[in-house]
């Protein structure tokens, strides 16, 4: 519109702010591989880079997949108010920092965070107005099937994982859309009807 009467700036693109997305399942469950594919055709919204005092995975990168951080840095940052939520899973933290969300939805970007059940409902509380999805699986042998298939974790890491799914799960009934990933392609186009309405 605004090229129509030749105006230097679309100043209601300006004004509009992003919406925030919130995407959670247990560990397995396909998150990661249904993400790549959603932003590879979807490039325009952005994915948030969390904070974590985990180990990175061999094939991970810092500043890409996670800033890696440790322990005393993490909690000075909780101290000093950073993170926009923060929570424990599986003996680590992980957070969102507050900075960077609000700079990227005041720019009117669309932005999701993948992040697990605690710290997302403490962005539900905290912003109303974002949009929580859950994926879940066709069974909870289907995921522990796909956790061991990617052989990314020790047993001692997995046990603990399965420990947290059936209280993900329960949370999950919090949420404003579930997905469950069992045909990827048709969980892909029930992600796109979510986020690209
Ligand atoms: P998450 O990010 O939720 O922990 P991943 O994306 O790493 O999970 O997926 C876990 C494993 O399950 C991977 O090996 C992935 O290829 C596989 N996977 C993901 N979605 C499906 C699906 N719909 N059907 C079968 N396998 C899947
Ligand atoms: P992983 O160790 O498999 O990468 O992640 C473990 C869990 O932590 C996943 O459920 C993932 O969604 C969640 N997670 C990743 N980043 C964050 C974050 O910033 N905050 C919270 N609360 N959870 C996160």
């Amino acid at each position: 519109m605004y090229n129509l009467y030749n105006m230097k700036k679309d100043v209601s693109a300006e004004n509009k702010k992003g919406k925030l997305f919130v995407l959670s399942g247990s560990s397995g469950v396909g998150k990661g591989t249904l993400l790549k594919l959603f932003l590879e055709k979807h490039p325009e919204i952005k994915l948030s880079v969390s904070a974590t005092t985990r180990n990175p995975r061999p094939a991970e990168v810092d500043g890409v997949n996670y800033f890696f951080t440790k322990k005393e840095d993490f909690l000075k940052a909780v101290e000093k108010g950073e993170f926009l939520e923060w929570a424990e899973f599986n003996g680590n933290f992980y957070g969102t920092k507050q900075a960077w969300v609000e700079k990227t939805l005041a720019k009117g970007e669309n932005l999701i965070l993948e992040i697990e059940t605690k710290g997302a409902l403490q962005i539900k509380k905290k912003l109303p107005d974002s949009v929580l999805i859950f994926i879940l699986p066709p069974s909870i042998e289907e995921l522990e099937h796909r956790l061991r298939g990617r052989n990314t974790e020790d047993e001692e890491t997995i046990q603990g994982r399965l420990h947290e799914v059936r209280r993900e799960i329960e949370c999950s009934k919090q949420y404003d859309y579930r997905i469950v990933n069992d045909d990827l392609e048709k969980a892909l186009k029930e992600l796109e009807s979510v986020i690209c309405f």
